[in-house]
């Protein structure tokens, strides 16, 4: 589940992938090929609001390191 949005997302980067408003389908197209409603550009809000959190991430991973250490 994890892996498919990463690779998700890395696809939307890769290419210029537009989402179905009305059924979330992804498409290249500006208009959905399943229900013709208007497909707009989804922006994952993750990477906006990641180096808010940059602080804990390090701490994290500190937290894991000593955990495989150990
Ligand atoms: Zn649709």
């Amino acid at each position: 589940m994890q892996s498919r949005m990463v690779a998700l997302e890395s696809l939307l980067k890769m290419h210029k992938i537009l989402k179905c408003l009305g059924c979330d389908t992804y498409t290249i197209k500006e208009n959905c090929p399943k229900c013709n409603n208007k497909t707009t550009n989804p922006k994952p809000a993750r990477y906006k609001s990641e180096d808010k959190y940059s602080k804990y991430r390090r701490q994290y991973k500190e937290e894991m390191k000593n955990a495989m250490d150990s």
